[in-house]
C-alpha cells in the first residue's frame, strides 16, 4: 500500500456525497499525468517484489500458534533498525529494505529498499534480499514470535484463542463479524473505515462461502457448529441463519478473512506507456496459471476447504456492491456490476495490432461520462475504457483534510479509486513529482513458505516478462476464458489435475522459433528496425523492445481456433510444434543473454522449481498442507483443523523454512542450510 495519510475519515453517509467529487478530480489528476507523461520514453527496467508476512506467536505450553497483534510496535522497531543500519550491516548489492503495514494487525510487508535493475547480479540477489528481510524481521521479534510467509492463517476466526492477546468478536464494531474481533484490523483509521464503509455500502456484511472439503467422516449435511447462529449484538447477526451461511460451506463474514491473507506481488517499470500496456495484456492470461501453480491456502476458519487458493475469499471480503449491483434486485436505477472490486482483470488495454477487439468479450460496465471525457481529451478507446471502468467504483475512504487537492501536483483522488480496484494486474501511471515511469504490477500469486520459492517465482516472472517483449509473444485469449481459468485455478489440486485455456501459437506470424527483436539503445526510444537475425547477446534484462509491425497479410481464422485446453504441465513445458511452453520461452530468452555458467546454474534452480511444480513432481504448498493435516495423528477425517494440528503445522513450516526439516515432496532434495539455499539463521 502507499503512504498512510493521517486524518479524519468521513462516515459512509458523508463519503457518498463526495464520490463524484473524488471521481471528477481523480480524472483531472490522471489527465495531468497523461498530458505530461504519455510521450515519456526510454525508462529502463526497474522492478521489485512485495512479500507479506504474518507474525505468529508460539505458546508451547498450550500448544497454540496465534497471530501476534504487535504490528505497530514491530514496525516502529523495524523502521528504527532500518534507519540505523550502516552500509557495513547491509549485504553487498543491497539497500536497506522497507517494511510496510498491511490490513491485518499481525501482518508485515517488505520490499527491497530500492528496486532491482535489469542486471544479472541484481536478478541473482533477489533470494538473498528476501532472506535478508526475513532475517531482519525475525531478529527483532520476541523470541517466541516468527514471521511466516504463509497465505492464509488456518485458525483465523475460530472459537477460542487465535490471537495474542485475545479479544472477543463481540466488539467488532467495524465489521460486525461473528468471528473476528475489531483488534484483528490495523488500527490506522483507513482500515476500520474501509471495513465499515464496505459493509454500509453493501447494506449487509460480506458473505464468503467456500465449499468444505468432504472427508471420510465430515458430518453431512455439514452445518457448522462453530457459527454463533443465535448471537444478537449487531443488526446483521441474523444474516448467517437467514441464508448468508451456506450448508456444506465454510462461511466467513468480514474483510479480514481476505485482506488478512499474504501474497507475493511484482512490479515492473516499462520503457513507455505502450510497452506497459503490452506487458499488462500479456500477463493477464498468465495470472490464473500462476495462481494455480503457487496455490497455498487450503485451510480456512479451522476447516479444510475444497479449494487451494485465497482469491475468491478476498474478492468476497471487499465486495461492496449493493444488492442491485449484484443483480439480486433488478431495477432500472442500478447498473449490474458483474464482479467485486477485487477480482480478475476485465479488459485488455494494449493498442498493439495483435489485441483484437473480440478478446474483450465480457460485458464491462464503465462510467460513460468519464469515458467521453477521456475520449474527448484524445485518449484511445481501450485505455479510456479501462480507466472509466475502474471509475464505476465509489471511493471507500475519504479524509476530511484532503477533500480539496491541488490537481496539478497530487494524484490522491486518482489513487483513491485506482488502489481500491484490486485486480490480477495493475496498470500504474507514474506518480507526480517522481522519476518513476509507467509500471505494471503482477498480483495473482500466493506467497510461498520459503524465500527460495518466492525468489524462484519472482525470477521466473521477470524473465517471462522479458521473453514476452523480446520475442513479441502473443498470449491473447478471450477474457472470458481467462475468467474461466481463474475459477479453475482455485480448485483443489488444479496445478496437477486442472485444464486451462491457453493460446496454441504464441510467436509472431511466420515464426517457428523465438527470435529476439533488437532493443532500442539505452535511454532512447528511437525506433529500431525489427531484425530477422538474433541480436548480439545482452548483458542485462532490458526494456524498449519494439513491437513487431503488422505484416501485410495476416491469416485471421476464427478466434476459437487460437486456443485450447491444456494441463499446467503443457503450458509450462510445451505442447505441439508451435508452443514451446512458458519455460521453453524463458530458456530461449536466457540464451540471448550473456550469462556465466555459475549464474545460469542458479537461474536453473529456480526454473527447475517451476518445472517440477508444473509437472507435479513437487507438490504445491496447498497440497502439502492438506496432506500434513490429513496425516496428523489427531486428525479425525472430519475436515476440522484443530489448535494442535495448526500448532504442529506451523512448527513444521518454520523448520522447513530454516532447512532443519526435510520436505522433499515440496522442495528440492538439497534445499537446506548447507546448500546456499539458506542463510542458516536460527531464531
Ligand atoms: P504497492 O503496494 O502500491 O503495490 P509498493 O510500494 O509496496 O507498491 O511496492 C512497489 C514495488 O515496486 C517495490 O518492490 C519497489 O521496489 C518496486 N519499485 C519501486 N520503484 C519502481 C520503479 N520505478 N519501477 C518498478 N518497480 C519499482
Ligand atoms: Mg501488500
Ligand atoms: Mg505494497
Ligand atoms: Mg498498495
Ligand atoms: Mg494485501
Ligand atoms: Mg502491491
Amino acid at each position: 500500500m502507499g503512504l498512510l495519510y493521517l486524518g479524519t475519515p468521513l462516515s459512509w453517509d458523508e463519503t457518498k456525497q463526495y464520490a463524484d467529487h473524488v471521481r471528477e478530480h481523480g480524472i483531472i489528476q490522471f489527465l495531468h499525468t497523461w498530458d505530461r507523461l504519455k510521450d515519456r520514453c526510454g525508462d529502463e527496467l526497474l522492478w521489485g517484489d512485495e512479500v507479506e508476512y504474518m507474525v505468529v506467536t508460539f505458546d508451547d505450553e498450550t500448544k497454540n500458534a496465534k497471530l501476534s497483534l504487535r504490528q505497530t510496535e514491530i514496525l516502529a522497531k523495524l523502521s528504527k533498525v532500518v534507519n540505523d543500519l550502516t552500509d557495513d550491516d547491509t549485504p553487498a548489492l543491497m539497500t536497506v529494505p522497507t517494511f510496510h503495514p498491511e490490513y491485518g494487525r499481525y501482518m508485515l510487508e517488505s520490499t527491497p529498499g530500492s528496486p532491482y535493475t535489469g542486471s544479472i547480479p541484481d536478478l541473482l540477489s533477489v533470494e538473498t534480499n528476501m532472506r535478508y528481510r526475513r532475517t531482519l524481521a525475525r531478529k527483532h521479534l520476541k523470541s517466541n514470535e516468527i514471521p511466516f510467509t504463509f497465505t492464509s492463517f488456518p485458525r483465523l476466526g475460530t472459537p477460542g484463542v487465535f490471537t495474542e492477546p485475545h479479544f472477543s468478536p463481540d466488539n467488532a464494531k467495524s465489521s460486525h463479524s461473528l468471528f473476528l474481533p475489531e483488534e484483528i484490523t490495523n488500527p490506522h483509521a483507513r482500515f476500520p473505515t474501509l471495513t465499515a464503509n464496505i459493509r454500509s455500502r453493501r447494506r449487509s456484511k460480506v458473505a464468503i462461502n467456500l465449499p468444505i472439503f468432504i472427508d471420510e467422516r465430515t458430518p453431512r449435511p455439514f452445518v457448522d457448529p462453530t457459527i454463533p447462529w443465535q448471537r444478537s449484538i449487531y443488526p446483521e447477526d441474523p444474516e448467517a441463519k437467514n441464508g448468508a451461511a451456506l450448508i456444506d460451506h465454510i462461511y466467513m463474514d468480514a474483510m479480514g478473512f481476505g485482506m488478512g491473507c499474504c501474497c507475493l506481488q511484482l512490479t515492473f517499470q516499462s520503457c513507455n506507456v505502450d510497452e506497459a500496456r503490452r506487458m499488462y495484456d500479456a500477463l493477464i492470461p498468465v495470472g490464473p496459471i500462476m495462481l494455480a501453480l503457487t496455490a497455498a491456502s487450503p485451510v480456512w476458519r479451522g476447516y479444510l476447504a475444497d479449494v487451494d487458493c485465497r482469491w475468491n475469499v478476498i474478492a468476497g471480503s471487499v465486495d461492496d456492491r449493493t444488492p442491485g449491483e449484484r443483480g439480486l434486485k433488478p431495477s432500472k436505477d442500478n447498473v449490474v456490476i458483474p464482479k467485486s472490486r477485487y477480482d480478475s482483470v476485465d479488459l485488455y488495454i494494449s493498442n498493439d495490432w495483435i489485441n483484437k477487439p473480440e478478446y474483450n468479450d465480457e460485458r464491462v460496465p464503465y462510467n460513460e461520462a468519464i469515458f467521453k471525457r477521456l475520449r474527448d481529451h484524445g485518449l484511445d478507446e481501450p485505455l479510456a475504457k479501462h480507466i472509466s471502468h475502474l471509475f464505476i467504483r465509489d471511493p471507500l475512504v475519504v479524509f476530511s483534510e484532503t477533500i480539496h487537492q491541488d490537481d496539478d501536483s497530487s494524484n490522491d483522488h486518482f489513487e483513491n479509486i485506482q488502489s481500491t480496484n484490486w485486480q490480477t494486474l495493475r496498470f500504474k501511471p507514474p506518480p507526480p513529482n517522481s522519476e518513476i515511469g509507467w509500471r505494471v504490477e503482477f498480483r495473482s500469486m500466493e506467497v510461498q513458505m520459503t524465500d527460495f520459492e518466492n525468489a524462484a517465482f519472482a525470477v521466473f516472472i521477470v524473465l517471462l516478462s522479458r521473453a514476452i517483449l523480446a520475442f513479441n509473444l502473443n498470449f491473447y485469449i478471450p477474457i472470458s476464458k481467462v475468467d474461466a481459468n481463474m475459477s479453475r485455478a482455485q480448485r483443489r489440486d488444479a496445478a496437477r489435475s486442472g485444464k486451462f485455456y491457453f493460446r496454441k501459437s504464441v510467436l509472431p506470424p511466420g515464426r517457428t522459433t523465438p527470435i529476439a527483436s533488437t532493443p532500442s539503445s539505452s535511454g532512447s526510444c528511437s525506433p529500431v528496425e525489427w531484425s530477422k537475425d538474433a541480436p548480439a547477446k545482452e548483458k542485462k534484462l532490458r526494456n524498449c523492445f519494439p513491437p513487431v509491425p503488422r505484416p501485410p497479410y495476416v491469416e485471421d481464422g476464427p478466434i476459437e481456433d487460437e486456443y485450447e485446453e491444456m494441463t499446467v504441465e503443457e503450458i509450462f513445458v510445451g505442447k505441439g510444434s508451435k508452443f514451446p511452453g512458458l519455460l521453453g520461452l524463458v530458456e530461449a530468452y536466457i540464451d540471448t543473454l550473456d550469462v556465466g555458467v555459475g549464474d545460469r546454474l542458479q537461474i536453473s534452480k529456480y526454473l527447475d522449481l517451476v518445472r517440477r511444480r508444473a509437472t507435479g513432481s513437487l507438490q504445491t504448498p496447498a497440497t502439502w498442507i492438506r496432506n500434513f493435516v490429513r496425516s496428523h495423528p489427531s486428525y479425525k477425517f472430519d475436515s476440522a483443523v484443530s489448535q494442535e494440528i495448526n500448532y504442529d503445522l506451523l512448527v513444521a513450516v518454520d523448520e522447513i523454512e530454516r532447512g532443519v526439516r526435510r520436505a522433499p515432496e515440496m522442495l528440492p532434495e538439497d534445499y537446506g542450510p548447507s546448500n546456499g539455499y539458506h542463510s542458516g539463521s536460527t531464531p
